[in-house]
């Protein structure tokens, strides 16, 4: 096999395996691309969750969907019907396992596991140079969906969304397989805003993740003793056997302005603008941005990475998030008021980037003023929930 090609992928996750399989419904037209993977082999390792009924492609990975969701804080519960927009999930290992029979039909989409690229990205005579351990690969157009990339500086968000899930059998019948239980704030403090979040698949089945949102990124094992706690709480000390665990640290707060002037290396993925600033949430981005950036890609453009979000979003969630950050003990109430008074149709509109101007209207109505007011007050020149610019100093100034 030839060690160039027309487009070089670095990483072959969700981004890197979504470009991969929107590029391959191009067929013998599709350029010529390689996705280099680190990994040795795929796992299932993540769940993804997202608002369906939009109609998107990736809907139909989905093995499971609930019609109604709750909220709950240590005072309140609601549950909600969601019917018309459920909350759908994908397992990453369907997922992996789609995307690699696609690709593996493919003649001109080739993915190479175990290439871990190393060093910089540099560009000689017109070509993107990889290293790799297995050799040295050159393409005219990169796109980058490494979490990592060194010389592209670091991204510190305004605050982390950390969480630890695990898959819990539980020997009664606790749990209702129609109901998402989206925020259980009960276990949540002044300090820090902490929830439980159940996926149940059965009644005695359910993934389970302890969440914080905090400006630290928590590891898994920093989670344990609040995962421990909310699962006891949840299941009022009834026994359970634990299986598959799942750990996840994703930025809430939008990534530096891409500064990079070369239109033939675009950077992708979480960390460079998949994930939404106010929920973490990445994997409808990234998905539909990967069926734009396949086409202008097929129309022999440069690539393309993630859309900047409308002005109106990104000040609704840069208010939201610097809220959060400095008033984190109203947390339970500002998500439960955002559920309970709007219409999950707005609310998942809201979501998944499909919001209109009422829906964000109605959204902003929702919510207590006060706290919205005084942090917009004290940010003339807000930023777009990134630290760097607003610094934690602030928090106690
Ligand atoms: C446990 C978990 C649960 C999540 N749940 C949700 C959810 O419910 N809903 C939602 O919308 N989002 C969710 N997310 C967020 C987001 O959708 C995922 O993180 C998604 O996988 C991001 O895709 P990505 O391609 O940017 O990163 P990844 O999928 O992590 O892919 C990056 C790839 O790059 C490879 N790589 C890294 N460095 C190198 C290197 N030097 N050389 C070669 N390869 C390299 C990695 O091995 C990896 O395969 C979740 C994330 C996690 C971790």
């Amino acid at each position: 096999m030839s060690n160039h090609s027309d487009l070089i992928i670095l990483g072959g996750g969700c981004a890197g395996l979504s470009l991969g399989m929107n590029l391959a419904n191009y067929g013998e037209a599709s350029l010529r691309t390689l996705i280099l993977e680190g990994r040795q082999e795929y796992t299932n390792d993540r769940t993804w969750c997202f608002w369906g009924g939009f109609g998107s492609g990736s809907e139909k990975l989905a093995t499971h969907r609930w019609e109604s969701f709750s909220i709950a804080t240590a005072k309140d519960r609601i549950t909600r019907s969601c019917k018309e927009n459920p909350y759908l999930m994908v397992a990453s290992k369907d997922f992996y396992q789609a995307a690699v029979g696609v690709i593996d039909k493919s003649s001109r989409i080739n993915l190479k596991m175990e290439s871990i690229v190393s060093g910089e990205v540099l560009k000689r005579g017109g070509l993107w140079h990889v290293e790799t351990p297995m050799g040295v690969y050159t393409a005219p157009q990169i796109v980058d969906t490494r979490p990592k990339v060194p010389h592209f500086g670091h991204f510190e968000p305004l605050l982390w969304q950390s969480f630890l899930g695990e898959e819990i059998t539980t020997e009664e019948e606790i749990f209702d397989p129609g109901c998402a239980e989206l925020m259980d704030f009960s276990g949540s403090s002044s300090e820090r805003i902490l929830f439980l979040y159940v996926l149940p698949f059965s009644k005695k089945k359910a993934l389970v993740e302890a969440t914080v949102f905090g400006p630290e990124p928590l590891k898994a094992e920093d989670l344990e003793e609040s995962f421990g706690v909310l699962v006891k709480q949840r299941l009022q000390g009834s026994p359970y056997s634990s299986g598959r665990k799942e750990h996840g640290i994703l930025p809430m707060g939008a990534p530096p302005e891409n500064r990079q002037t070369d239109p033939s290396y675009v950077r992708a993925g979480l960390m460079a603008g998949g994930a939404r600033p106010s929920s973490g949430y990445a994997f409808q981005r990234i998905w539909k941005w990967s069926q734009e950036c396949a086409i202008v890609l097929a129309k022999g453009r440069p690539p393309i990475s993630h859309p900047q979000d409308p002005t109106i979003i990104r000040t609704m969630d840069a208010l939201f998030l610097h809220v959060l950050y400095s008033r984190p003990e109203l947390a339970p109430d500002l998500f439960f008021s955002l559920f309970s008074k709007v219409d999950p149709v707005r609310v998942a509109r809201f979501m998944s980037d499909r919001a209109s101007l009422a829906d964000c209207l109605t959204i902003m109505a929702s919510l207590p003023p006060v706290p919205f007011l005084s942090e917009l007050a004290k940010t003339v020149g807000l930023s777009y929930g990134n630290r760097t610019k607003r610094g934690k100093k602030e928090k106690g100034a």
